[in-house]
C-alpha cells in the first residue's frame, strides 16, 4: 500500500504537491496556516488536520512547503516531540546554511531530514519530464518515500551534506538568470531593426540549445585546471563581447547585461591570459583579486 505523507503548508507548492500525493493513491494528511487553502485537497480525499503536531501524528513522512525558514521552523519547533523518529522533508527554499542548521537541528532531535529543492513551478509538479528536485540529507527517507516522491517530479541524490540541494539550486539558478539576461539584451538588439521577440526567439532557443552541447567540454577543461587551448581564447572572445557592446551603444540600448563579462575577460586578458581558454572565466569568478 501507499505510504501515508502529510503535507504542511499549502501555498501554491503545497497544494501542487499534496495533489500529487494523492494523485498517486497515498493517504495525504495536510495543514495549513490558513485552512480554507485545504479545501479542494479535502474534496480530492485528503484529510484536513487540525493542528501541526496532528498533521505530524498522522503521516509516515512530513513534507514541509511553507514560505521560508522562519515560517517552517516556527512549525517545526513547537511539534518536534511528536516530530522525533519520524522522516521529514522540507521543500521549503532554503540557503545552504539554513538547510545545514535545520538539518542539525533535527539529527539533535533524532529527526531524519532531508531537504529537497524543487527545480519547477507548481503547475509542473508531476511531470517528471518537466520537474525536478533535488534532495539532500538523509538517503534513509528518500529510500523509503522514494515512490511518493518520485510523484513530485524527477528525483535526484545528491548525498548525506543537507546544504548540498540548495547550494546546486542556486548555482542552476545562477545560470538560468545570465542566460535570460543574454537573451532579453538580444531581444532588445534586435528591436531596434523592428524584430520582433517572437521572431528572435524562434532563432535563440535552438541556438542556445546547441550551445549548451559546449558545456561538457568546458567542464572538462575547468576540472582538469588546463586552459591551454587552440580555439575560443579568451582574446577571441574579447573581441566578440567589445563588437556587441559597440553595435548596441550606436543603437542607443544599455550595456547593463553584457558589460560584466566584458569585464570578466578584460581582467584576464590584462593578466596575460589571453591565448588560454574562454572557460577561464571561472577562475576569475572563484578568485576575484587573483
Ligand atoms: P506561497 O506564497 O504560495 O505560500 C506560502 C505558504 O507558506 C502558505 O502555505 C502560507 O500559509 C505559509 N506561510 C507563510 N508564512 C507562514 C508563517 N509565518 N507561518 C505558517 N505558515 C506560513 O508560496 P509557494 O507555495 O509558492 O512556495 C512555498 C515554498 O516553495 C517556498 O520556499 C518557495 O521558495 C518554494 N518554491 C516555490 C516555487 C514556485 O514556483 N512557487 C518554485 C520552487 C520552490 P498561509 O496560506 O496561511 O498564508
Amino acid at each position: 500500500p501507499a505510504a501515508p505523507v502529510t503535507v504542511i503548508g499549502l501555498g501554491s507548492m503545497g497544494q501542487a504537491v499534496a495533489a500529487a500525493f494523492l494523485k498517486g493513491g497515498h493517504p495525504t494528511t495536510i495543514w495549513n496556516r490558513t485552512a480554507a487553502k485545504g479545501r479542494d485537497l479535502v474534496a480530492r480525499g485528503a484529510v484536513l488536520a487540525h493542528s501541526p503536531a496532528d498533521a505530524v501524528r498522522a503521516g509516515g513522512l512530513v513534507v514541509v512547503c511553507v514560505l521560508d525558514r522562519e515560517a517552517a521552523q516556527g512549525i517545526l519547533g513547537p511539534v518536534e516531540a511528536e516530530l522525533a523518529g519520524r522522516s521529514l522533508t522540507v521543500l521549503t527554499s532554503l540557503s545552504p546554511e539554513e538547510a545545514e542548521e535545520m538539518a542539525q537541528w533535527a539529527a539533535e532531535r533524532n529527526i531524519s531530514f532531508l531537504g529537497g529543492a524543487i527545480m519547477a513551478t507548481p503547475d509542473l509538479i508531476g511531470d517528471p519530464e518537466a520537474a525536478s528536485i533535488l534532495y539532500a540529507g538523509s538517503h534513509t527517507v528518500l529510500r523509503e518515500y522514494r515512490p511518493a516522491l518520485e510523484l513530485l517530479g524527477a528525483t535526484t541524490y545528491l548525498g548525506d551534506s543537507a546544504a548540498r540541494a540548495s547550494l546546486l539550486e542556486t548555482g542552476l539558478l545562477a545560470s538560468m538568470y545570465a542566460m535570460f539576461a543574454g537573451f532579453y539584451h538580444g531581444t532588445a538588439l534586435v528591436g531596434t531593426d523592428g524584430v520582433t521577440a517572437e521572431e528572435f526567439t524562434a532563432l535563440a532557443v535552438p541556438w542556445l540549445k546547441a550551445m549548451t552541447t559546449f558545456l561538457p567540454g568546458q567542464a572538462e577543461i575547468i576540472d582538469a585546471g588546463d586552459y591551454t587551448t587552440d580555439q575560443q581564447s579568451l582574446e577571441f572572445n574579447k573581441g566578440g563581447l567589445d563588437h556587441i557592446i559597440r553595435i548596441s551603444e550606436a543603437r542607443g540600448i544599455a550595456t547593463d547585461v553584457m558589460r560584466p563579462m566584458a569585464a570578466l575577460v578584460d581582467r584576464q586578458v590584462e593578466r596575460g591570459h589571453g591565448a588560454d581558454s574562454v572557460a577561464r572565466l571561472v577562475e576569475g569568478i572563484r578568485y576575484p583579486e587573483a
